[in-house]
């Protein structure tokens, strides 16, 4: 048998993509990898964004915020239907953050935020989702944020094992088994600073940065729609410019959103970006004009 790579391996796919990403709460479906969804959909290709918590107990003025400080017993029935209230005040600013990046389609599992431990259910939930969607490519949390202890990085396993589940037949889903083939991780928060010593033993490393620099814009007015968990106004700007606006800084560039492939790509031939190529050698002048580009701080929020 002779193995034929007459095509060389050569270049990218150009299908249509369809991309889809799985994270914790609502606002995490956009805020991890917003402006790179909207290269996508600008490019054509199609996305869907799932947010498995309703993400009330997490980032709620009601709940986290208000209700925290007082204290307050109800009974099942009220609590859920105060849940309830909430979970549809923040999907809405949610699906409203994601149209503002172009991204339709958007869909919530609905799973009460409390300790959100690693279980069979909700990983049987997820891999039928993959089936249905059929994704190239997949985005989740880093499994093992915060050593594995993190409900982001819980998550984050959760859809890995269900990506491998969902490669397999589930005599519960009409869906044929999908096997996904890349999966990445949006950018752990240990990367940027060491929040407590379980992120100290991270030995995590993005390999991988979108340049979102034209899109910051529309970036920050998306954090600015999260309303009910008071990421509007101020914390909009400063967290753009302080998370994207920094990977941005450290790769040369205005803003980026970045990530970790969970598998290493094989190829033919050695890649090179143009841009890497080109910014490898450039005067140093050039290089710092770029990476002081600057507009989440000035975007008009109104
Ligand atoms: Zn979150």
């Amino acid at each position: 048998m002779s193995i034929d790579f007459s095509d060389k391996m050569a270049g990218e796919t150009d299908k249509q993509l369809q991309i889809l990403v799985i994270m914790a709460h609502p606002a995490d479906t956009f805020d991890h990898c917003g402006g790179t969804m909207a290269h996508h959909i600008q490019r054509g290709d199609k996305v869907t964004v799932v947010g498995m918590y309703q993400g009330v107990h997490i980032h709620d003025e009601v709940i986290a915020d208000q209700m925290r400080m007082s204290g307050t017993t109800l009974s099942d029935e009220e609590s859920e239907k105060l849940r309830d209230t909430r979970e549809d005040v923040k999907n809405k600013e949610v699906i409203e953050a994601c149209g503002i990046l172009g991204i339709t389609d958007v869909r919530f599992m609905g799973i009460e935020d409390k300790i959100n431990l690693i279980n069979e259910t909700t990983i049987i939930a997820i891999a039928k989702i993959i089936r249905e969607i059929k994704p190239d490519i997949l985005i989740t949390h880093y499994p093992v944020i915060m050593q594995g202890f993190d409900a982001h990085g819980q998550a984050g396993e959760m859809v890995l094992r269900a990506a491998g589940y969902a490669g397999n037949l589930d005599f519960s889903d009409p869906n044929p088994g999908h096997r996904t083939p890349q999966i990445l991780y949006s950018n752990p928060d240990n990367y940027l600073a060491k929040g407590s010593v379980l992120h100290s033993e991270s030995n995590c490393y993005c390999d991988l940065f979108i340049d979102v620099s034209d899109v910051a814009d529309k970036i920050t007015k998306a954090r600015n729609a999260m309303v009910s968990q008071q990421y509007n106004g101020n914390y909009a700007r400063k967290s753009v410019e302080g998370n994207i606006g920094k990977m941005g800084d450290a790769m040369g560039t205005g803003y980026a959103e970045a990530f970790v492939r969970h598998k290493p790509e094989l190829r033919y031939y050695l890649p090179l970006p143009k841009r890497m190529e080109a910014w490898a050698n450039e005067p140093e002048k050039e290089q710092l004009e770029r990476r002081g580009y600057m507009v989440a701080p000035y975007v008009d929020l109104d």
